[in-house]
């Protein structure tokens, strides 16, 4: 097993995305790291409580520069694994993350 990070580009349904330029931005969520803190739907309206799990789910995992800033804010307000964050905001055309980027070299921060 490598110990390289797994590559955005290479998590999601890409086959059917939207177009780059339409939403530069793409969102991975470790789901299963969720602490249920609600942080992120008080900053965010693209974030919300599910009442069945009690944990975050996102309204759109591909968004547009007028939803960037909001998401960035849930990343990186999120308390989960000790502050590192579960939700992750990548810029599909660089491949990197962008928020909440805890290694400070836009590798995708996913515990996986
Ligand atoms: S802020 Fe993080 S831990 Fe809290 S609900 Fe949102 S995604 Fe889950």
């Amino acid at each position: 097993m490598s110990d390289a990070p797994p590559k955005p580009s290479e998590i999601g349904d890409e086959a059917n995305a939207p177009p780059v330029d339409e939403k530069p931005y793409k969102i991975i969520f470790e789901a299963n790291k969720c602490i249920g803190a609600g942080r992120c739907a008080e900053v965010a309206d693209n974030w919300t409580m599910s009442i069945d799990t009690g944990l975050a789910q996102p309204g759109s995992y591909y968004i547009g520069e007028d939803e960037l800033d909001e998401n960035v804010e849930a990343a990186e307000v999120c308390p989960a694994k000790k502050g590192r964050g579960v939700i992750h905001v990548i810029d599909r055309r660089t491949d990197e993350e962008i928020a909440p980027d805890p290694n400070g070299d836009g590798t995708l921060s996913v515990d996986w």
